[in-house]
């Protein structure tokens, strides 16, 4: 069988996409190599514009039970600020990930998990899987994206909540600065904690480990640690910041991570794959032409770009412990200077693509 579209990876750039081809008419084969529900090293907490486009493709639902956010505490030093968010929700991904599969095969996706496509092959003839497009939707290691020198990298890890300090409450994102990386807890469904952090590589390796490495930091700020912490059953990344420098080519597309990255402490990572899945599928939807490779483009810099920009300058800051103190320092007097970031992070899609359901 030829199929409109093979989707390689379902994480939400992957499903979503999938899911906006089918409702579009298309016979869509997704792909992954693992095999579901899973966990991956995420910090959880979708954001305001995250929410917006899943609600707006009919996908709201997704998020039941999840857990809504009214905070982020930002700790540096022995100081520390609370900002205010409008909007948020923490649901792992094993959860989250799942629900958008479920979704995509609800309006006709053909999902088979297990799968291990090589990502990098622009073919549209994989091994037996003959397809008119290829969606590369394959996160961090997809695509041709290079990492930046000097990359941090990530690592996470779920907590049973018998195991996690009540410290860390409901509702409330806690973010641990220090000067070699930096530390998110938050509360998911079923109060379990998940621990997402960004490290400079020489540090985990010189601190021991990742949950060493996580331990050191929340001491630096005075968070407690949880006992099982070092010997949790940590899970690393590649490194994080990256571009690609194709973003689509002959037949193909780059959607999501795969398409390039930042870092998480703007916790914007998902926003960026849904919106970017929305405005894909229009034109992945449509007959192959070479022009859809510009449009793809230009429709991705428009999208996601400018985005990515702002996160570029918040992590930057973070690499330095006195700028990332003055922050806290001024926040703290002054915590409407949020205001502006917290905006930009969570202001909507230019390109709403609404289908109806
Ligand atoms: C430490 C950390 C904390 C983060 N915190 C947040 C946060 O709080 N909020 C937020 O919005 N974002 C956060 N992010 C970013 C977020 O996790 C990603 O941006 C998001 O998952 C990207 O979605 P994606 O679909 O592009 O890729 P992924 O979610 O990575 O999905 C890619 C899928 O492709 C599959 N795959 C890979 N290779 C192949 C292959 N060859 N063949 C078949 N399948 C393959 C994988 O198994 C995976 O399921 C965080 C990231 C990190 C590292």
């Amino acid at each position: 069988m030829k199929w409109d579209a093979l989707v390689i990876g379902a994480g939400p750039a992957g499903s979503v996409t999938a899911r906006e081809l089918a409702r579009r008419g298309r016979r869509v084969l997704l792909v992954d190599k693992a095999t579901f529900p899973r966990a991956k090293v995420c910090g959880c907490c979708l954001n305001g514009a995250a929410i917006e486009t899943l609600e707006r493709l009919g996908l709201g639902g997704v998020l039941a039970g999840g857990v809504p956010l009214d905070r982020v505490t930002i700790a540096a030093g022995s100081r520390s600020v609370d900002v205010r968010l409008k909007r948020g929700v923490a649901i792992s991904r094993a959860i989250f990930d799942m629900r958008l599969i479920d979704a995509a095969v609800r309006e006709g996706v053909e999902f088979r998990p297990g799968i291990m496509n090589s990502s990098m092959s622009r073919e549209t003839k994989q091994s037996e899987i003959e397809a008119n497009v290829v969606i590369v939707a394959s996160g961090l290691t997809g695509g041709d994206a290079t990492p930046k020198v000097g990359s941090r990298i990530g690592g996470g890890v779920v907590l049973a909540a018998k195991d996690s300090p009540t410290f860390y409450s409901p509702g409330s994102i806690y973010m641990a600065t220090g000067r070699s990386g930096y530390v998110g807890l938050v509360r998911v469904e079923d109060e379990r904690l998940d621990i997402a952090a960004a490290f400079d590589p020489a540090f985990v390796k010189s601190s021991g480990g990742l949950g060493l490495a996580a331990e050191s930091i929340l001491r630096a700020v005075g968070w407690p640690v949880p006992l099982a912490l070092s010997g949790a059953p940590w899970k690393g990344t590649p490194a994080l910041t990256r571009r690609s420098t194709t973003l689509a080519g002959h037949r193909s597309f780059v959607v999501g991570d795969a398409a390039g990255y930042v870092e998480p402490f703007t916790g914007e990572g998902m926003a960026w794959a849904l919106m970017s899945a929305e405005a894909l599928a229009p034109l992945a939807a449509q007959d192959w032409h070479p022009g859809l490779i510009r449009k793809w483009e230009s429709t991705h810099r428009r999208v996601i770009g400018k985005r990515q920009r702002v996160c570029r300058v918040v992590s930057q800051v973070l690499r330095s412990p006195m700028l990332t103190s003055l922050a806290v320092r001024a926040l703290g007097v002054m915590p409407q200077l949020a205001n502006p970031v917290v905006a930009a992070i969570n202001r909507p899609s230019p390109l709403p693509n609404v289908v109806p359901t």
